[in-house]
């Protein structure tokens, strides 16, 4: 269908990796129903990126730049993305991200006025981009939140932004107002040192703002399954009373993966060979995703536990916390004497950057030590691999309390990236998740019986659609209803 006869979707991520990759992969996904086009804005920089990262032929997807210059919000020339930048100038960035509302409304204008009046279908944002519905919903267009992650991870959030009284609590485990009985948390899982400012402090201020403007959205789509993540969906219809369309795993194809990470095909390449020459069920994959690394202390008792699990391993291994980035890394350097050749027969190191859905589509793969950063987790399940859980940082934390406590396919085994980590303990729960013992057992069946919820869930042949396909459906049903709302209304 020619463009102009097309539905068309604008598409607003944050500039940071982890939240592109999912709207892209958002993007594509809704590619492949037909009928839609897409228009993907964000900042010069990420743009000229994305450029080289979609499939050739992908002609429904417009990539569009929206103006904006880092150097004019205190921010050095060229920081468009959060992996330029160190962590505290994170939320710079962020507050910066509210400058562009003026130019968003021009982008939308224009391309109503380009399509002879005729409207996007509707507006897919960020969740740091509460103010872009309330410019949706002044220029009548249907708004969406897109989340990348879990609905319960966000619900803790949420929860923990709006109801806190942001001042130090008494004990250093509380509930959250709205989860009573689900979860209790424990102040080393909070984000920042909310408590310590007094509601003041940038995060505080910024989500409170972010966070009301969501009144404004018609719903929120969630990169989850409706049947083990309802909790978290059932917290935000009720909150916001909208709908929420959990149309989750929506994932990035291997073919645009290869450019938005640092994929190399040698990798790739050893680790398929390395793989293949070992048996079912064998091998754990250790990876903390994109961001996070741990401590010197901890990398050295994670080797130690590896070493003494006696299990076959690939470990992503990155530079330790306040590693010089200057300097050459060198993994043995901060491993144990001798480390390297005691395991060379059954552990694979690779640095900084594996090829992670590969490795977890593969038979050989058991087990997953991970931070559960929500990408990673539903690569895991979506291949019915279970976990051991190191959460370090954001929601990451709620995950596993979900992953453990609310579907039984996770073993939490340390937490943060300061917590004491024992070898000992560490080699037990490795143990205790790859053996035959009944919690491993049990584990490996919750695991694959996730796995098969995730592929009904994702669904969508000869009009049979799982709960996800149905979700997207009710999405756009919903937008398209709106919108001819609208049209009566002016008619009218
Ligand atoms: N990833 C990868 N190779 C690595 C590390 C990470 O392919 O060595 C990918 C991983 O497959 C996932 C993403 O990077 O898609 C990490 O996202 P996640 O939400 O798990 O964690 P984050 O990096 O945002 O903390």
């Amino acid at each position: 269908r020619k463009d102009r006869e097309r539905e068309n979707v604008v598409i607003f991520p944050f500039m940071a990796q982890g939240h592109i990759i999912p709207f892209l992969a958002l993007a594509l996904h809704i590619e492949r129903r037909k009928g839609y086009s897409i228009t993907f804005l964000n900042t010069p920089l990420n743009i000229a990126k994305l450029r080289s990262s979609l499939p050739l032929g992908s002609s429904s997807i417009r990539l569009l730049e929206i103006p904006f210059s880092s150097s004019d919000h205190g921010l050095p020339p060229n920081s468009e993305n959060t992996d330029v930048l160190p962590y505290c100038h994170v939320i710079r960035l962020i507050e910066a991200s509210t400058t562009l509302r003026p130019s968003f409304e021009k982008i939308l204008r224009d391309l109503i006025g380009q399509n002879h009046g005729r409207k996007p279908l509707c507006v897919v944002a960020d969740i740091f981009f509460g103010w872009t519905a309330t410019v949706a919903k002044e220029l009548g267009i249907f708004h969406a939140v897109f989340s990348g992650c879990s609905g319960f991870g966000l619900a803790c959030y949420y929860s923990l932004w709006l109801n806190l009284p942001h001042r130090k609590v008494d004990s250093d485990e509380f509930s959250l107002p709205d989860f009573e009985e689900a979860s209790t948390i424990h102040v080393s899982q909070l984000p920042l040192n909310i408590f310590e400012a007094d509601g003041e402090d940038p995060w505080s201020k910024f989500q409170k703002g972010n966070l009301s403007a969501w009144v404004d959205s018609n719903g929120v789509l969630f990169n989850t399954i409706r049947d083990f993540d309802h909790l978290g969906l059932l917290y935000f219809r009720r909150k916001l009373n909208r709908p929420v369309w959990p149309i989750g795993p929506v994932l990035l194809p291997s073919e645009s993966r290869a450019s938005v990470g640092k994929q190399n095909g040698q990798t790739s390449e050893l680790c398929r060979e390395w793989l293949n020459s070992k048996p079912l069920n064998s091998v754990l994959f250790v990876s903390f995703g994109s961001m996070n690394t741990i401590s010197a202390s901890q990398m050295m008792q994670l080797a130690m536990a590896l070493e003494k699990s006696g299990k076959t391993f690939i470990w992503v291994v990155r530079p330790p916390i306040g590693f010089d980035i200057n300097s050459e890394f060198r993994a043995q350097e901060w491993l144990p004497e001798g480390f390297e050749e005691s395991v060379s027969s059954r552990g694979l190191l690779v640095h900084n950057w594996a090829p992670q859905v590969e490795i977890l589509s593969h038979e050989a793969v058991s087990a997953f030590l991970t931070h559960c950063g929500w990408n990673s987790v539903l690569e895991a399940l979506s291949n019915g691999v279970p976990l051991l859980g190191w959460p370090m940082a954001a929601e990451q934390f709620y995950n596993s309390v979900l992953l453990e406590k609310g579907i039984g396919v996770c073993v939490e085994v340390a937490r943060g990236k300061k917590c004491e980590v024992r070898y000992e303990d560490l080699a037990g729960k490795i143990e205790l998740v790859m053996s035959d013992s009944a919690k491993g057992k049990e584990m490996r069946r919750k695991a694959c019986e996730v796995k098969e919820m995730i592929k009904s869930a994702m669904k969508d042949e000869n009009g049979l659609k799982g709960s996800s396909s149905k979700a997207l459906d009710d999405f756009f049903s919903a937008a398209m209803v709106a919108r001819q709302n609208t049209l009566e209304g002016c008619n009218s």
